[in-house]
């Protein structure tokens, strides 16, 4: 008897490679094997992103061309963010689609209806897929996401009205998925959640913006225990999307403790008003005290962050203020995006929305005065010794740039992905880097 084929397209972001790779687990555990192709899959599954327009056109572009490539009698399924968002609006306009499943729905039981969604909007049906097995480890760094859904309310942001309110998966649950993962070879791992720092945190309630941790509960913030234990059990631990206010005394000790020095905070904007348009915590005074406070223990430390251009009521003013952070943050790696207007969220009704014209050409202004930071802090490593990770032939990382999201260093495509190596960096390809085998330091 033949083997029954899955194919798995994943967008968007890491927290949906991670959904993937449980989904996986769970195909595998039903006797399911990867195709070679889409052609030869009897399911071909899409993991759908539906954060911003682009990404949902993107999402929308995947279905259609798999639809195309698939098998004829292959069922096609649709799960992940746009399926739990668009639900029978998706199945209507998507003739082709044969389940459009939600988060937690099955998708390979059969279905009496076209679109299977949670029955409820709290982050639990997510939640539950977290906890099941996860694929084998095939590359020495994996995500692990530790939570599912938010509790803030970013004025932006629609994630919370799909994935829910957060809902946190235990420590010794994490733990020995880390564990899991490193008896496979994983040398890395990077903690993920919609707001990690308020990992353990769970309100569950109507998401009032969470305070300042350091002022409200000095020394009990669960992630700094979390990046403790973690880092007893793998080589690497990094963390990404750390809300400004969680970002702690103990919380940046626990980092630096872990010799992973790399800090990536979700800023979104600097100026102190519109952050408030934006119902986000903080301004550039505060920002940058953080990362001079970082710097001062860890004069390498490296930073990364994301901003929003164009949100209702930026002015020329705000954008200035933008620009200003930038060039006095000095950050290692930024991203900026153009504002999406998403339906649902309190941004959709405010008045003053910037004309997208002038929000894209904001938005270059700012990632050109970006690209000559990062470039600079790239040549500068140029001649410095670090220990790097060989993620595949060729490629590897040190302490200083995330996987999939940061430049790479260039390692001789002989030494095998996992190994931990000391180059010295010879030169500098735009946001890569070259590095030359050196022997291990003492
Ligand atoms: S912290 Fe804000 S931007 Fe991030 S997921 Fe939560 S609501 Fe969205």
């Amino acid at each position: 008897m033949s083997e029954n084929r899955y194919w798995l397209a994943t967008l968007g972001c890491a927290k949906n490679e991670v959904d993937s790779d449980k989904l996986i687990g769970q195909l595998v555990a039903e006797g399911y094997v990867e195709a070679d192709d889409p052609g030869d899959a009897d399911l071909v599954v899409v993991n759908t992103c539906a954060f911003i327009d682009s990404a949902r056109e993107e999402s929308i572009e995947t279905v259609l061309s798999l639809a195309d490539a698939k098998a004829p009698a292959a069922r096609l399924v649709v799960t992940g963010c746009m399926a739990e968002r668009y639900g029978q609006q998706l199945a209507d306009s998507l003739p082709e689609v044969d389940l459009v499943a939600g988060f937690g729905a099955s998708l390979t039981a059969p279905a009496a209806t076209r679109v299977v969604l949670s029955e409820r909007r709290d982050g639990r049906a997510n939640q539950l897929l977290l906890d099941l097995p996860r694929s084998l480890a095939n590359r020495p760094w994996a995500y692990v996401k530790v939570a599912e859904g938010c509790d803030r309310r970013c004025g932006f942001c629609a994630i919370p009205s799909f994935r829910g309110n957060q809902r946190s998966r235990s420590a010794p649950q994490i733990i020995a998925e880390i564990e899991q993962l490193a008896e496979q070879g994983t040398k890395e791992v990077v903690l993920i959640a919609q707001d990690l720092a308020s990992w353990a945190l769970d309100r569950n309630g109507e998401g009032e913006a969470i305070e300042v941790l350091d002022a409200t509960t000095p020394g009990s913030q669960p992630l700094v225990e979390l990046t403790r234990a973690a880092s007893q059990v793998i080589e690497r631990v990094r963390l990404l999307y750390l809300y400004p206010s969680g970002l702690t005394e103990s919380l940046i000790d626990a980092i630096l403790a872990t010799d992973v020095p790399y800090f990536d905070l979700s800023l979104q904007h600097a100026s102190a008003s519109h952050l408030r348009r934006m119902r986000r915590w903080g301004n550039a005074e505060k920002f940058l005290d953080r990362i001079e406070r970082i710097r001062d223990d860890a004069p390498d430390a490296t930073f990364r962050s994301s901003f929003i251009v164009g949100y209702p009521g930026e002015t020329e003013d705000d954008h200035d203020q933008l620009l200003a952070f930038i060039e006095a943050a000095q950050l290692d790696w930024a991203g900026f995006f153009p504002f999406s207007n998403e339906e649902g969220t309190y941004a959709a009704d405010l008045d003053h929305h910037v004309d997208p014209e002038l929000a894209l050409e904001r938005m270059a202004e700012v990632s050109a005065l970006q690209d000559e930071i990062t470039q600079r802090s790239r040549e500068a490593m140029i001649g410095q010794e670090f220990r790097v990770l060989v993620d595949a032939a060729g490629v590897a990382r040190s302490v200083h740039e995330a996987p999939d999201i940061d430049g790479i260093i260039e390692v001789p495509a002989s030494i095998a992905p996992g190994t931990f190596l000391d180059v010295e960096i010879t030169d500098s390809k735009g946001y890569d880097l070259v590095g030359k085998k050196i022997e291990k330091r003492s």
